[in-house]
């Protein structure tokens, strides 16, 4: 029968404290994640400190009673399992053992708006972005610590970041780990931080960011810079960027899909007589050909001059609606004319046209009751 006490190390007296301090050493010492090939070694201790951690157990080990095999299912190792399982996290909701949380952690996405010309939404070019964002501290290169110092293992935690508590439940012995609040779960202290970043190991900074907007993006559109985000805490990697594209308005061309739509506005007499008119679009001047009798309204194509169609070569294309324009304050003898004009169409008393449609319905029915 081994000697428990020895296991632990400790005197036959040991205080219930001593024992416990004396377990958790080894155990630390010993634990097959710190230390792998001492598992027989590990196992004597957690068995030593089974018995010896249950006052019952403990003065029967000290009478030389039933002796290690009591509680333990008579000797074999079915108890034990489960204490190893239950250290390990194996069967008990996984309380095992846990690294200490690194200070550096990525870096949060970052999302702004830029606002871009229609132009440019249609031809793409290469914009200056300003951004203010975390970036690594100069002064300590993220690591938080005034230079010349480093960051102190926890005296509490001993550097694990969390500690351990064995609990008794109803289904055995339980052993959490709960985050160390000395450390935050580090492991280490920054006893000394950097005055630059106050230990965050970041500081905010405005850059300028040189960002290709591609041809073809419309409004609301992101564009995802890998990498160009915050850095993170602790100078870990930095989070992602995001672009969202806001297309300012323009005074005549505006957005349609992939087209670009416009007002053409032309005179009355133009309209009737037939005329060309410049229009200067992105492209350059464009003659839009006014044919004789136009109506107001009619949409003219121009294939090939919309807006580039995204991740394409091929573009949409202009479409101009013609507004012919009703002559105003006309002075006697454009009066004149026109009235003469009215008289020759036979104008003078026009009958109102209610929309194509309806016209052709109503002279159905006319010529219906007509009997034709
Ligand atoms: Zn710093
Ligand atoms: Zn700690």
């Amino acid at each position: 029968m081994s000697d428990h006490y020895a296991t632990l190390g400790v005197d036959r007296d040991a205080t219930p404290d001593e024992i416990k301090k004396a377990y958790r050493r080894l155990a630390r010492k010993l634990h097959p994640d710190v230390n792998p090939g001492h598992e027989a070694e590990f196992k004597e201790v957690a068995v030593a400190y089974e018995i010896l951690s249950d006052p019952n157990k403990r003065q029967n080990y000290d009478l030389g009673g039933s002796g290690s095999g009591q509680g333990f299912g008579g000797g074999d190792f079915g108890g034990f399992s489960d204490l190893f399982e239950t250290f390990f996290g194996g069967g008990m909701g996984g309380a095992g053992r846990t690294q200490p949380a690194s200070r550096q952690r990525r870096g949060k996405d970052a999302l702004i708006e830029v606002e871009i010309d229609l132009e440019t939404a249609v031809f793409g070019d290469t914009e200056t972005v300003e951004i203010v964002t975390a970036e690594v501290c100069g002064t300590c290169d993220g690591d938080g610590a005034r230079p010349g110092t480093s960051a102190e293992t926890c005296s509490l935690c001993h550097g694990t970041g969390s500690i351990q508590q064995m609990t008794r439940t109803l289904l055995g012995q339980m052993v959490t780990n709960q985050t160390c609040n000395n450390c935050g779960g580090y492991g280490t202290r920054i006893t000394d931080p950097c005055t630059s970043c106050g230990g965050d190991g970041r500081v905010r900074a405005e850059r300028s960011l040189p960002v290709r907007i591609p041809a073809g993006v419309s409004d609301g559109v992101r564009i995802k810079l890998a990498g160009q985000g915050e850095v993170g805490p602790g100078g870990g990697p930095p989070g992602d960027l995001y672009l969202e594209i806001r297309v300012i308005d323009h005074p005549v061309f505006t957005r349609d899909g992939d087209h670009l739509r416009c007002m053409l506005t032309v005179p009355m007499t133009a309209a009737a007589l037939g005329s060309a008119v410049q229009l200067e679009t992105f492209d350059g001047v464009q003659t839009i050909e006014i044919e004789p009798g136009l109506q107001s309204g009619t949409v003219k194509r121009l294939p090939g001059l919309g807006a580039t169609r995204l991740r394409h070569s091929s573009r949409g294309d202009m479409l101009v609606t013609v507004v012919v324009q009703t002559p105003n304050k006309l002075d006697a003898r454009q009066r004149e004319l026109l009235e003469q004009l009215a008289e020759a169409r036979d104008e003078v008393e026009p009958e109102a046209i209610v929309g194509e449609q309806s016209k052709s319905r109503f002279s159905r029915i006319r010529e219906r009751f007509a009997g034709r």
